[in-house]
């Protein structure tokens, strides 16, 4: 029997799942990676993660047959490098030559969003459609571009990464270096960032002062969830000036692509898709050149936690891509 593991490497957690060659998980390990993100201390927490997904599923780590890493970060898949991980503070970590000699195993190491939306293409989603383009929407913003079952890169490995697509010229800074970007609009970053403004500069009210104290730092998407339900206007505001800039991204996506369906998936959707998912498809049709969004498909994810994991388990196992296996 052959057996496939794929690891999600998060800001702050590890998320391992193995399967079998029809795709079903046979073990799933969660494990939170503390304060200390040095790259030695998160590998160590990884390797544990990775061993007892194995001990989950009743395996032993001679019977896998390939293990597929999924990073926060675009990754070069020739020199096999982590190029940029804002989240976990890492640039240019050499992944390849210390997880060969780790694991000794056929590995492959791609961007974890590509990976999420891959898995939607092939096992949620996005099944049936042939080209996809999705949007995960969380603390930043990832995306991913499937084409006929493949991952679209780019020449630097930066295409997919929909969260740094700029809708507004001059507009907020985002943590990339550009201004405007879609992610410092919409992701929650962008959210925090203008309900600051509105409470400081225009001296509005919000319950996230009661709900989640710590806001102006971070704040949960359950803890968003909340003070909408209670109808606050701070929070409400918000949320909706994110799901238009995501209409009007994802409006741009069609017209510069042509994809068939576009899929929306991420914390922030999880938690409240019912709100966000109508605003973001009326904005989406509205924004489109030449009703060009007619018959295409707006969904939301549907692999929730398991997309990254798994899409990554599932790219392994996948006997076109081997050839991007490191041996
Ligand atoms: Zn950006």
């Amino acid at each position: 029997m052959e057996y496939y593991a794929g690891i999600d490497l998060g800001g702050t957690k590890i998320y391992t799942v193995v399967i079998n060659p029809d795709g079903q998980i046979l073990g799933r390990t969660k494990i939170k990676i503390g304060e200390d993100r040095g790259f030695d201390v998160v590998f160590g927490k990884m390797m544990e993660c990775y061993q007892m997904a194995c001990t989950e599923a009743g395996i032993a780590d001679a019977q896998m047959t390939a293990i597929g890493l999924a990073v926060p970060s675009p990754v070069d898949l020739e020199r096999g490098v982590i190029k940029h991980a804002p989240n976990l503070g890492w640039k240019e970590i050499e992944i390849r030559s210390v997880l060969q000699q780790k694991l000794n195993k056929p590995l492959f190491v791609g961007n974890d969003v590509n990976m999420g939306v891959f898995d939607e293409y092939h096992l949620g989603a996005g099944k049936g459609f042939s080209r996809v383009y999705g949007l995960f929407i969380g603390t930043g913003i990832g995306g991913g571009y499937v084409v006929d079952g493949q991952v679209v890169r780019g020449v630097n490995y930066t295409a997919g990464e929909a969260g740094h697509i700029i809708i507004k010229m001059g507009g907020p800074q985002c943590n990339c270096g550009l201004q405007g970007c879609l992610e410092a609009i919409a992701a929650k970053a962008g959210m925090i960032k203008y309900m600051i403004e509105q409470v400081d500069k225009k001296r509005k009210k919000t319950l996230l002062d009661q709900i989640a104290p710590n806001w102006r730092q971070t704040v949960g998407s359950s803890a968003l969830s909340k003070a909408l339900k209670k109808n606050d206007k701070v929070v409400k505001k918000a949320l909706k000036r994110s799901a238009k800039a995501i209409g009007v991204a994802a409006a741009n996506l069609i017209t510069a692509t042509g994809v068939e369906a576009i899929i929306i998936g991420g914390g922030v959707i999880e938690e409240m898709g019912d709100f966000f998912m109508p605003r973001i498809e009326k904005s989406m049709r509205a924004n489109t050149f030449d009703n060009g969004s007619v018959g295409v498909e707006l969904r939301q994810a549907a692999l929730g936690d398991d997309a990254v994991a798994l899409g990554t388990a599932w790219y392994v196992r996948m006997p076109e891509n081997q050839y991007l296996l490191y041996t």
